[in-house]
């Protein structure tokens, strides 16, 4: 099912959905490793479950004679297969991640093709970062530069449009289709005004929803989703959530998400001995914000559960 029928279902019976985001585990690991992180939070019947993408990486290995060889990895592989074990194994709707960046176009039709075999309806489309060996985006020769250029072929899939134009009497898609959206804006966006008027491009071209990167708040978020709906952008906005776990993430999360860190919850994790006090922070905070905004009658509060997924239990048991 998709997520915005997942929305509309839950708004006319008054209902606040839960849902997670998951990562893929390290190459090697086996999926029992993400089952294990994911059974705890299953009892809280998840709408759905995202499941982030990793592009693959270039490092530079030593050779015994000190020279280095270049080699391309991917730390993270299979999204598309661990939407399908999940929706097999849980019998929940999945949302994989598709991003631009290290994707021909023509790579993007083949994968968003299985996601349909599969029976997966959404697909939350990103352009991705940098990666690591790049200053900055640098888009595939044959790929996307934007989000907004791959949402427009997940549109075109969706109205039976493929790369191959002959093709007669082809399937159309129907995937829903969610966006990211930066309440504290996007770190390479000049201005929030600017950065939403890209955010609107997105909606304007077929978004369903959008999906928030995290804040920890909650003004921001309110701030955010009043600035969308004076321009225009009506569709459901759902918040991003993630518990603080360590003292080191006062400089680990603003720097590699840009976002600030209230000086209250600085105060706090500050006087924590160790970081079992940080967690138990990261929950009084995290059970706070989440009760504010389903007060508030957000459609969805979305937890990214990478590293602690006991404390995103732990905080919805008292929601
Ligand atoms: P875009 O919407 O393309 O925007 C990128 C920047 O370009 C913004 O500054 C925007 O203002 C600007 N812009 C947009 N359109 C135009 C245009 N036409 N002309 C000029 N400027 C423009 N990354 C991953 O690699 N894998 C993941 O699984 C993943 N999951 C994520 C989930 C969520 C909920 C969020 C919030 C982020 C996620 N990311 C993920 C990170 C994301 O890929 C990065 O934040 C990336 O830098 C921007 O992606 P975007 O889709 O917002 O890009």
């Amino acid at each position: 099912m998709k997520v915005i029928e997942h929305i509309n279902r839950a708004k006319e019976k008054n209902e606040t959905l839960i849902s997670f985001e998951v990562l893929p585990p390290l190459k090697g690991k086996g999926i029992e490793a993400l089952y294990e992180h994911m059974d705890p939070l299953m009892e809280f019947h998840p709408a759905y479950i995202n499941v982030t993408y990793h592009r693959s990486e270039h490092e530079f290995r030593k050779n015994p004679d000190g020279s280095f060889k270049k080699v391309t990895i991917r730390k993270r592989p299979g999204t598309e297969s661990i939407c399908a074990a999940i929706m097999n194994k849980y019998n929940v709707d999945t949302v994989p991640h598709l991003i631009c960046g290290g994707f021909s176009i023509t790579e993007t039709e083949d994968a968003l093709i299985n996601l349909q075999y599969l029976g997966i309806d959404n697909v939350l489309v990103l352009r991705g970062d940098a990666a690591k060996h790049e200053t900055a985006f640098i888009p595939h020769p044959d790929g996307h530069r934007y989000a907004i250029d791959l949402l427009k072929q997940v549109v075109n899939l969706n109205n039976g449009i493929y790369l191959e134009e002959e093709l007669i009497n082809s399937r159309k898609t129907s995937f829903c289709i969610g966006v990211a959206g930066y309440p504290e804006k996007h770190f390479e966006a000049p201005n929030m005004e600017t950065d939403l008027v890209y955010l609107k491009a997105k909606v304007d071209a077929g978004a369903d929803y959008i999906v928030t990167q995290m804040f920890f708040d909650n003004a921001k978020y309110y701030a955010f989703v009043d600035a969308c709906r004076a321009k225009g952008i009506n569709v459901p906005i759902i918040p991003g959530l993630k518990p603080i776990s360590t003292k080191k993430q006062l400089t680990t999360l603003p720097k590699v998400f840009s976002i600030d860190l209230p000086s209250e919850l600085c105060n706090e994790v500050l006087k924590c001995k160790n970081n079992e006090d940080v967690e138990k922070v990261g929950e009084e905070w995290l059970l706070e914000q989440s009760r504010d905004l389903k007060k508030n009658g957000v459609p969805v509060l979305h937890y990214y559960t990478l590293g602690k997924p006991h404390i995103i239990a732990n905080a919805i048991k008292r929601l």
